[in-house]
């Protein structure tokens, strides 16, 4: 097929992600006319993909695969915004639901990330037994993505019951059964295809309903704040949806919301909290990002409301909450 469509195709990836899996850049050998492979840097920075995409411009490519991770995925979507070209991108993890989004994860300068609307990729090839080969964290992150969402759409609805914001129901919905087909899976476990497929669904679904609301509203809300909030205080990027999904329960709990329970427990059991980094549950980091979580970006969340020392002691208490799954596991697994 897209020998037929496309004569020309430009793939921007990454070293490590050739030698992974050069099937899948020989197949697209067979398939396409003519192929130019672009080794991207390691950091996405603005300034330097123009200057990328310019590169690419003098071989007139029809279109651009993206083969890699979030950082490749997120390189991609931009460079084919900059050059107005149908975008395929092929994850090789599921870390979140950027992988089938409008919005790339930028550097605008080298120490300054910013999220850019840049264009909806034309199609997603995943391909889950890659997915399954990727580290064990990656995915978990990718499930404390979705289940975020439970978190985002709570907080979309107090915006809009308190400031008057519009929610667009389509977009609301899309989000909603994203999470619950993860949420409620009926054997939810990372060695399973059919959860994989199901995981990898609900992130796309996430990303579309990003496309129809216009904005980020229907997957990111107080979490993705203090998830953001605790990379700049720490100078780096965490896995964002472990974070995403640490943060989740904290809020939920914060606001008494019936869908703590149940979002721990599944979290809980699946295992996510083992791999959530120790520092996170250090509790004057959290002050701190509590703080400056509401100045990350203009949007209404419940920590515009919420009292501060509800939030923090939601936090202690979230936290002993999952000490009691890890240390469970840790007597179940002998260490
Ligand atoms: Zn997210």
């Amino acid at each position: 097929m897209l020998g037929d469509v496309a004569a020309s195709v430009a793939v921007l990836t990454q070293k490590a992600v050739l030698e992974k899996i050069p099937h899948v850049f020989k197949r697209l050998e067979e398939i396409a006319e003519s192929v130019f492979s672009y080794e991207l840097p390691p950091v996405p920075v603005a300034r330097r993909l123009m200057d990328l995409s310019l590169n690419i411009s003098r071989q007139h490519p029809d279109i651009i695969f993206g083969i890699g991770g979030g950082t490749v995925l997120d390189s991609a979507k931009y460079v084919s915004y900059l050059l107005n070209l149908p975008l395929i991108l092929v994850p090789t993890l599921a870390s979140n639901d950027g992988i089938c989004s409008p919005v790339a994860s930028l550097f605008l300068e080298e120490d300054q990330r910013s999220s850019i609307r840049t264009k909806m990729p034309y199609a997603v090839l995943a391909d889950k037994d890659i997915i399954l080969s990727s580290p064990a964290r990656y995915t978990m992150a990718g499930v404390g993505d979705i289940i975020s969402k439970a978190c985002a759409l709570e907080d979309w609805k107090l915006s809009n019951e308190t400031t008057g914001e519009e929610i667009d129901y389509f977009a609301w919905t899309l989000s909603k059964m994203a999470y619950h087909s993860v949420l409620h899976f009926k054997d939810p476990s990372l060695n399973n295809k059919e959860f994989i497929d199901t995981l990898l669904e609900s992130l796309v679904s996430s990303g579309i309903a990003i496309e129809y609301a216009g904005n980020s509203r229907p997957a990111s809300g107080a979490e993705h704040l203090l998830s953001h909030a605790v990379d700049r205080l720490l100078g780096y990027s965490g896995i964002h949806g472990l974070q995403a999904g640490f943060y989740t329960c904290t809020v939920l709990m914060a606001r008494d919301s019936i869908n703590y329970g149940v979002v721990t427990e599944f979290l809980g059991n699946i295992g996510f909290f083992n791999h959530i980094p120790r520092q996170l549950f250090n509790r004057e980091l959290f002050e701190r990002a509590l703080e400056l979580a509401p100045h990350v970006r203009r949007r209404f969340t419940c920590l515009d409301i919420i009292c501060p020392q509800v939030l923090k002691f939601a936090f202690e208490e979230t936290c002993k909450h999952i000490d009691r799954f890890l240390s469970r596991d840790s007597s179940e697994n002998g260490t």
